[in-house]
């Protein structure tokens, strides 16, 4: 989508620093960080939401899950543990509406959030 900040992201049209990337998702630190290690994970292909995850998507979550565990054995947060986060909607708290994973890590984090 020409209009989304992640898609801009995702293509190139806004450089940012890919602490990985490959033929389905990009990884990139948040840019207002919560934690020590704030990364979100991507798929380059927009998807609005959660709520779109269907039949022929929905091994994105799934290989976002892979990445993510391989950034926190190669960041070195795989021991601590850490936290996958998706936000879906208003009440969930999305701000961006293309789909992502926050990867959140390098403190204890708080259950229940708020
Ligand atoms: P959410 O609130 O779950 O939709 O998460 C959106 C996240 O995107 C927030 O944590 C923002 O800090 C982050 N964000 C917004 N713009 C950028 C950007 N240009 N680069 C990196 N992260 C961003
Ligand atoms: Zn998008």
């Amino acid at each position: 989508m020409s209009d989304c900040l992640f898609c801009k992201i995702a293509n190139g049209d806004i450089p940012t620093e890919f602490l990985y990337e490959d033929d389905k998702v990009v990884a990139f630190k948040d840019i207002e960080p919560q934690a020590p290690h704030h990364i979100l994970i991507i798929p380059k292909e927009h998807i609005d939401s959660a709520l779109e995850i269907n039949d022929a998507n929905c091994d994105i979550p799934g290989h976002v899950f892979m990445v993510a565990s391989k950034l926190a054995k190669e960041l070195g947060f795989a021991q601590d543990g850490f936290r996958i986060v998706n936000n879906c909607g208003r009440d969930g708290g999305q701000t961006v509406g293309h789909l992502h994973f926050h990867i959140l890590a390098g403190r204890y984090l708080q259950w229940p959030p708020g």
